[in-house]
């Protein structure tokens, strides 16, 4: 049962990191937008001052221990800002909070009291140029004598340019893939960046190549062959944050065309009183009002140690479409000038399609979400029916 900060912290910490997003962070927009860079010597201190690299590391490791109650509001926040930003944070906690389930007290003592202050970070590497996600993964890693040696190309992995250190997935035998921590400054590791995304402007997410890349054989992550079913554990949650992720952008879009519907004046009235624009305006709530419950739901399950297999695949499918039906009829309520960069719409537009791709494709999602269920998954809520 995790039960997170008191109130009265959890307020202080929460008001502090959106002051942060809005006064801080939010200004950097167009700069981002326009140079494709993120001004990593302003963003990062912003982000270290404010205590967002801690947020769900656990105070045992000098983070806040944040409820995955508590997180979710806060990087949903984050997600109707800049998306690159969103990114980064997203990244760092994510797998920050994996390596405190997964992790074995070394790993966490060398890792985790740096990651709470953002002075290191882990970054996830599964996928790869050449090959499939899972049981497909080409890179490979052999032990000899107290080492692994590592070999192969992992590409897309975000935060690239700040990670410490790498938390890599590598085949250890034919059908067993295993987790290994691959610091950055390794000899035989290389980094080089990708092109420029869609959205989400300015995070990096680059190419990495292992020749013969030499680690102690304690940075194996739970045991050799066991890296699926961490990477499982791992996503279970990663995908939440991916839905909550959805419901800030989604949340954004809804004020701005709330507000924009009520300005906007045709034929002598604001489209906000035309009946069509005002169904465009409650679908998109449905939709917003649909994510909250979802999240609510998992997040609570979560907290009090339910595994959330199905859910969370079903939950970051329905955030996805959600947040793609939302910025599109966003774009339609402000018609024209919302394809101009004169309103925050067409980025939250672009950067919302990087939900699609995170943590697993929607085929992803179905296929998970469809095992699940046909193995007779209860989703374990009131709305069971125990007589049947
Ligand atoms: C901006 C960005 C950041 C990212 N960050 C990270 C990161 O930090 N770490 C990381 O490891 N990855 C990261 N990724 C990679 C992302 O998780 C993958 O792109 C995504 O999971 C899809 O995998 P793929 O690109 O290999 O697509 P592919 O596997 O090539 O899939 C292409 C299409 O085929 C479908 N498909 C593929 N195989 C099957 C199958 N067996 N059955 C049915 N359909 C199938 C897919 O659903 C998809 O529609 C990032 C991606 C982006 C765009």
């Amino acid at each position: 049962m995790t039960v997170g900060l008191p109130d009265d912290e959890y307020t202080a910490l929460r008001d502090r990191v959106f002051t942060t997003i809005w006064k801080e962070l939010d200004p950097l927009e167009h700069q981002i937008e326009d140079t494709e860079t993120i001004p990593l010597d302003i963003v990062l201190p912003a982000l270290r001052n404010c205590g967002a690299f801690g947020l769900i590391v656990p105070r045992e490791y000098g983070g806040a221990g944040l409820s995955i109650a508590q997180y979710l509001p806060i990087l949903a926040e984050f997600a109707k800002i800049q998306g690159g930003i969103r990114t980064i944070v997203h990244v760092h906690n994510s797998f920050a909070h994996a390596l405190s389930e997964i992790g074995n007290e070394e790993q966490k003592r060398a890792i985790l009291p740096g990651a709470a202050v953002g002075e290191k970070s882990l970054a996830f590497a599964l996928t790869e140029p050449g090959n499939g996600t899972g049981m497909d993964l080409s890179t490979r890693a052999h032990r000899d004598g107290d080492d692994y040696v590592l070999n192969g190309r992992k590409w897309l992995i975000t935060n690239s340019d700040i990670a410490s250190h790498f938390l890599v997935l590598a085949k250890t035998a034919d059908r067993e893939v295993s987790a290994i921590i691959v610091p950055r400054e390794t000899p035989g590791f290389t980094i080089a960046a990708l092109p420029e995304t869609m959205g989400c402007k300015g995070a990096e997410h680059g190419e990495l190549t292992f020749t013969d890349v030499r680690v102690p054989a304690t940075n194996l992550v739970g045991a050799e062959g066991e890296g699926i079913a961490h990477l499982e554990r791992a996503l279970e949650i990663s995908r939440v944050f991916i839905a909550a992720s959805s419901l800030g952008t989604a949340s954004r879009a809804l004020e701005l065309s709330l507000a924009f519907s009520q300005e906007r004046v045709t034929f002598g009235k604001p489209i906000a009183q035309r009946q069509a624009i005002q169904r465009y305006l409650a679908e998109m709530a449905v939709d917003v009002y649909a994510l909250r419950g979802m999240l609510a739901d998992v997040a609570a399950k979560w907290d009090r140690d339910q595994r959330i297999p199905a859910e969370s695949s079903l939950l970051k499918q329905f955030g996805l479409e959600a947040v793609g039906r939302v910025t599109d009829r966003a774009l339609l309520v402000h018609g024209g000038i919302g394809y101009t960069r004169k309103y925050p719409i067409e980025r939250l537009y672009r950067d919302a399609r990087l939900n699609w791709l995170e943590e697993g494709p929607p085929t992803v999602q179905y296929l998970v979400a469809a095992r699940e269920l046909l193995g007779g998954y209860q989703f374990d809520d009131a709305f069971d029916s125990p007589a049947r």
